[in-house]
């Protein structure tokens, strides 16, 4: 079972099922070039109005969007459980819950955020210059999403987008289309005008033709394989694009950590979403001296987990969310087991329920020659392995080609500070995992293979405005010492910029005074 694509007698479809139970749950349309044009063509028509109102118009649709979430939540919450088979109570913590908090944030803050920034520009103040710059918004944005958080990754994207000013087309997986229409649903009651979020559902070629639309920005989250396309595709138009790929990210545990925590906080990271987390904790490294006992910790938890179908009571770890996920996690944990690793706990598909079940499982006796320690498993699968020198650990930790978060588990945060700086990721945790996407205020991205540039946070706001560079000449009256005519005068004064003007310093600068105005009076005559 995965989303088919079917031609109906109307026009083309994709399904989208259940993945804990393999029931269809709706369909919706398989958009084509022409469907992704005409929709690029509306929202490019709407922008213009929409970024020229106020900061305080987008506020209120955005607040009133919010306040549909929040009467809606337990509706939200079971669709997304239904459309990926995570949890409901997951739902609402990874999903909703973010996203309430990041629409309040960036309706409330993105016009301070985004206010015009006056630049010190040195000495060239003291000559009557001043500089500034501006935001503006970028025109159409084009938000390409995977089926993980179908409802977390495109809604905070196109909230910033929008309150930056923006028209939004947002092409969501094939596998999570009906959590993308209940966005658009959601705006439309919010009273967003026709044509600044359109929603094109469909599959990989939907978002390959969203692509080559012409896009102003491309704002894509999803595997490394598709990033490397969309970025040889945005390349063709020069659309600038973020990139927000997958992860291998590691956990360092130290032998002064707190190990109950560090033990719960890595099976909540391996596990949660069904270990379908770009930021999931995929390797942990642990020191040799607290090994034993860590492990321990961790299989006892594990073992304490619910595995079930969301819609029965205290579910822990859901359905996976297709066919081809499951498929890798088998084929990293036969790779590891070939290879000497040693299964613990779980290690299978289960069986008894029908739709994608994999047992929460946890490896020891791993190393760096196997798949399960290299690439992205994306499914609940926890790998330990000890180590004995925190310099070791750095290298183990950096020995990827991902770089999106990692976690260093120490009870002295001034050395876990010092040792996340030495971390190739563009997020560290110090005593934490994977949550901070959860953080309206803070930037998320990666490095590597992870991908680049930067969504949430001021950082990632700036991705979705131009900024313009203002700059003035208040004494229009006065000719510039660098403009036509170079007399001999001139070269001298030149050489005196070079020296004394460079040096930033005023009192140098001020020797210069007579040169200048010599050569001010030889421009007169
Ligand atoms: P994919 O790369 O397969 O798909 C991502 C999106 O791209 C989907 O909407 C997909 O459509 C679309 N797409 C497919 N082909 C093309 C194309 N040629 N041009 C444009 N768009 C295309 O990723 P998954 O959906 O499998 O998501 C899992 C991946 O996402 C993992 O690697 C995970 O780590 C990463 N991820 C990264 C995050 C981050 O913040 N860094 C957050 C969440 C996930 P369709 O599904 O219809 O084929």
């Amino acid at each position: 079972m995965t989303t088919e694509t079917f031609e109906s007698t109307q026009s083309r479809e994709i399904i989208s099922y259940d993945p804990a139970t393999g029931e269809e749950i709706g369909r919706a349309a398989l958009n084509g070039g022409a469907e992704v044009r005409s929709a690029l063509a509306r929202a490019r028509a709407a922008q213009p109005a929409w970024g020229a109102i106020s900061f305080r118009e987008r506020t209120r649709v955005i607040l009133q969007a919010r306040k549909i979430v929040l009467a809606q939540l337990d509706e939200i919450g079971k669709l997304i459980s239904r459309e990926t088979g995570k949890p409901v109570a997951e739902a609402i913590s990874m999903e909703i819950v973010p996203t309430l908090d990041l629409m309040h944030y960036f309706a409330r803050h993105t016009s301070r955020l985004l206010q015009p920034q006056k630049i010190d520009i040195g000495q060239y103040g003291l000559m009557g210059r001043s500089s500034q710059v501006v935001y503006k918004p970028l025109g159409v944005v084009g938000i390409i999403s995977p089926w993980n958080f179908p409802w977390a990754t495109p809604l905070a994207d196109v909230v910033m987008a929008l309150m930056a000013g923006n028209a939004v087309v947002l092409k969501p997986s094939e596998l999570t289309p009906l959590t993308a229409l209940k966005i658009g649903e959601l705006f439309k009651l919010a009273q967003l005008p026709e044509g600044l979020l359109e929603i094109v559902t469909g599959d990989g070629s939907t978002g390959a033709a969203l692509t080559d639309a012409g896009l102003d920005k491309i704002m894509f989250t999803g595997s490394v394989a598709t990033g490397k396309q969309v970025a040889a595709a945005a390349a063709k138009h020069l659309t600038p694009t973020v990139l927000e790929l997958g992860g291998k990210d590691p956990m360092i545990v130290l032998a002064d950590a707190n190990l109950q925590s560090a033990a719960r906080a890595a099976i909540w990271g391996a596990f949660c979403n069904a270990g379908q987390a770009c930021a999931s904790v995929e390797r942990c490294y642990v020191h040799e001296s607290i090994a034993t006992q860590f492990i321990e910790l961790v299989v006892k938890e594990t073992r304490a987990l619910k595995l079930d179908r969301a819609t029965e009571n205290e579910v822990d770890v859901g359905a996976m969310s297709n066919e081809k996920q499951l498929a890798t996690v088998e084929e990293h944990i036969a790779d590891a087991v070939k290879r000497g690793a040693r299964v613990l706990t779980g290690g299978r598909r289960t069986r008894n329920l029908n739709g994608w079940f994999h047992e929460p499982t946890v490896v020891t006796q791993v190393d760096h020659s196997m798949e399960l320690m290299r690439d992205e498993t994306f499914g609940p699968v926890l790998p330990i392995m000890t180590f004995k020198t925190e310099d070791e650990a750095i290298k183990l930790a950096n020995d990827s080609i991902y770089g999106l978060t990692a976690s260093v588990w120490t009870n002295n945060i001034a050395h876990g500070r010092r040792l996340a700086r030495k971390i190739d990721a563009g997020t560290v945790m110090v005593n934490e995992v994977v949550y901070t996407h959860a953080i309206a205020q803070t930037p998320w991205g990666g490095v590597k293979q992870s991908g680049y540039g930067r969504t949430h946070g001021r950082l990632g706001l700036l991705e979705l405005v131009t900024p313009q560079h203002i700059h003035v000449n208040h004494l229009p009256f006065v000719p510039d010492v660098w403009w036509f005519r170079y007399s001999t005068g001139a070269e001298l004064l030149f050489r005196g910029l070079a020296r004394r003007f460079t040096s930033g310093s005023i009192l140098q600068s001020s020797l210069l005074l007579p040169q200048m105005i010599k050569r001010s009076l030889e421009r007169r005559d």
